[in-house]
């Protein structure tokens, strides 16, 4: 039974690196029927932020992914999943390792370490730890603890070993025992196991089956095959994602790139949609078959496969990203958009949210879905109609270009300028305004259509020539605001 965990350390928010190896832990576990495990690595204490595991985990929902256990769903069997919960079973296994002499207690202080990395530098060899409380005497360990010295733990490396697998992506993989830095701390001094040795008992315990994340932590695998030799225990099966790349530069996307948003708060707070996120990065270092990218969640569940998973870079490509997400926009329906938008607006997350907020309107959520059904086919973003709306909110603010009507003549700019306002003004300020069917008026009283009507009317309403359908623009307009933006226009 396929069992695989997405196993986050709290000390930043949700990135899109992070997002990936929770998305395809999640594909794998629903393809394969299996459980997926959410478990909070929370023993770098210094380095958790806070918030850090409540965003995360907020930010994973709204990416549509879930899991079976986890602590917000603990299973008696496999709880607790904060592993500062779980110290005691560190602890047990620790022991036990020590007992065997498979690992140590390391006296050595963080200066002699520098030294020791120092020289060999100096050497020209590779930095490593060379052994030097392997096998001490009771005697130099007294001594050391006389003089209040806090051992760290390290696991013995046999040498001349090969720590070999088959890896889910990569496929054959090793490394040498002489290559991987010396015999490695599995427990801090200050009590804390350390992420290679916490992982496998975790992995172990919860009867994690298969393991797959970044391939940044490639090299900590041979370190953890080596606990599960120590240990006497059978392996999971290992999978290493590709990292994503940004193709401007070529290397691995880094914080430092700052024009592509890193995390996936970011992604919602710019109006992309959760559906749009999770189809894109499902296509970042795998690809089903065939040239079909538009994928819902339960279609992607259902043609997951592993054998498929890319060994080479996935390059982040925005105009993907933002056609994918305009895709998912001119599919999704005009309430849910209008939600969607609304409530990003009430969460002011983004400059297009903020200002719309500040404008008070109490009639925003109809504004919302009336620009929603004219831009619905023309946006990338759900800021885009943010935008729109603000625009269309503040109209009489906008410097508005009226050299555009100089394509026209001035007298047929003029005619059907004034006979919109004659008709405008015809009907009784208590009446609603049919405004489709006061331009089709317009239309028969000066003789001027397609073209010539909409682009002269198009400029006056909205400043420019392409407007969807200016009709229904009017609609989010006052009445004044109609005849002000008329005068201004005639003037
Ligand atoms: N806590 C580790 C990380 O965030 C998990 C790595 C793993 O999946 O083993 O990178």
């Amino acid at each position: 039974k396929v069992r695989v965990r997405y196993a986050p350390s709290p000390t930043g928010f949700l990135h899109i690196g992070n997002a990936q190896s929770a998305l395809f832990n999640y594909l794998f576990a629903r393809h394969f029927n299996g459980t997926m495990v959410l478990r909070i690595e929370d023993t770098d204490q210094k380095r958790n932020v806070p918030h850090g595991e409540d965003s995360q985990i907020a930010n994973l929902h709204w990416l549509g992914i879930d899991w079976d256990e986890g602590p917000d769903k603990p299973n008696p069997k496999y709880a607790p999943y904060h592993q500062t919960e779980r110290l005691p079973l560190y602890h047990k296994y620790i022991k036990q390792l020590l007992d065997k002499g498979l690992a140590y207690k390391d006296y050595t202080s963080e200066t002699e370490l520098r030294q020791m990395r120092e020289a060999q530098r100096q050497n020209g060899e590779p930095p490593h730890y060379d052994g030097r409380w392997y096998n001490r005497s009771q005697a130099d360990q007294r001594a050391a603890e006389a003089q209040g010295l806090k051992p760290s733990v390290r696991l013995h490396l046999p040498s001349h070993h090969v720590y070999a697998w088959d890896d889910i992506v990569k496929k054959k993989v090793s490394f040498k025992s002489d290559n991987m830095g010396g015999d490695f701390v599995i427990e801090k001094s200050n009590g804390m196991p350390t992420y290679n040795f916490a992982v496998v008992i975790d992995d172990y315990l919860m009867a994690i089956t298969h393991v797959l994340r970044g391939d940044d932590h490639i090299a900590n695998t041979p370190k953890q095959i080596a606990v599960y030799e120590a240990l006497g225990i059978t392996p999971p099966r290992f999978g290493h994602i590709t990292l994503i790349y940004n193709p401007k530069t070529g290397k691995k996307l880094s914080k430092r790139d700052k024009k592509t948003l890193q995390f996936i708060s970011q992604y919602k707070a710019q109006g992309y949609l959760s559906e749009a996120i999770f189809n894109f990065i499902a296509f970042l270092g795998w690809s089903p078959v065939g040239e079909k990218e538009l994928y819902s969640k339960a279609e992607l569940i259902k043609a997951y496969d592993p054998n498929r998973m890319s060994r080479s870079p996935a390059f982040f490509d925005q105009h993907k990203l933002d056609w994918m997400n305009a895709q998912y926009i001119k599919n999704s329906s005009v309430v849910s958009l209008t939600n969607r938008v609304f409530d990003l607006v009430q969460e002011g997350e983004s400059e297009s949210a903020k200002r719309l907020q500040q404008l008070q309107r109490p009639d925003l959520k109809r504004l919302i879905s009336q620009v929603t059904q004219i831009y619905q086919r023309e946006v990338y973003k759900l800021t885009d109609i943010m935008d729109q709306v603000y625009f269309f909110a503040t109209i009489e603010q906008q410097a508005f270009d009226y050299g555009l009507f100089s394509q026209f003549s001035t007298d047929a700019v003029n005619a059907i300028l004034k006979q919109f306002r004659t008709e405008v003004l015809k009907v009784s300020p208590a009446d609603p305004i049919d405004y489709n069917g006061l331009i089709k008026a317009v239309q028969i009283d000066t003789g001027f259509s397609g073209r010539d009507l909409y682009f002269p009317l198009n400029v006056a309403f909205a400043g420019q020539t392409n407007v969807p359908q200016i009709g229904n623009v009017l609609k989010l307009y006052s009445r004044k605001t109609i005849i002000n933006l008329l005068d201004q226009a005639l003037a």
